[in-house]
């Protein structure tokens, strides 16, 4: 059994709907356990000129090989009408793979930590929030990310 973090993102078709539709099939997930969830957060987008996301961070302890789990995301992302048109263009639903257990994995199709999760409040937040006590792969403190990373653009919503 492995602790994953998951990073959902939405900004199309009821963004806090498509995070509760996502996490309910986190919850159906094979030799998975859904362990925490964050609140639900609002975010300005990377990107001018697009709706902002609602995010959220959620912890699964799992037997699935990180590839398999990426798979499974994948399908879940697909299943509520993802399309990927252009690079980082609004989407019904992103579910990313922030961290796995403290594994280091540099492949084609996946590479964790994330790599720009260090940057992104959106991420750092609601994962402080569950896992507040934190360490990445290379020793840093989940604390010391959040230090560099001003809260800016972002809201949290009382749940
Ligand atoms: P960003 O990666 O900057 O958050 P994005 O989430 O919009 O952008 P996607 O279109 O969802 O990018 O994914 C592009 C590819 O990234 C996917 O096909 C997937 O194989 C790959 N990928 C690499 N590392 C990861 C990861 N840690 N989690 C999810 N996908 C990943
Ligand atoms: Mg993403
Ligand atoms: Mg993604």
């Amino acid at each position: 059994m492995e602790r994953a973090y998951i990073g959902l993102g939405s900004n199309l078709a009821e963004p806090a709907e498509q995070l509760r539709q996502a996490l309910a099939r986190l919850q159906q997930l094979p030799r998975t356990c859904l362990a925490a969830v964050s609140s639900f957060y609002v975010s300005d987008s990377l990107l001018p000129g697009q709706p902002r996301y609602s995010n959220a961070v959620a912890a699964l302890d799992t037997e699935l090989q990180p590839l398999q789990l990426l798979d499974a995301l994948q399908a879940i992302e697909l299943d509520q009408g993802r399309e990927r048109v252009e690079r980082w263009g609004p989407r019904t639903l992103d579910l990313d793979i922030l961290l796995f257990g403290q594994r280091l994995i540099d492949e084609p199709r996946l590479h964790v930590p994330h790599y720009q999760m260090h940057l992104r409040a959106f991420v750092l937040y609601p994962l402080a929030e569950i896992a507040a006590d934190l360490e990445l792969p290379d020793g840093r403190p989940l604390g010391e990310l959040l230090a560099a990373c001003p809260f800016e653009g972002l809201e949290r919503l009382t749940p």
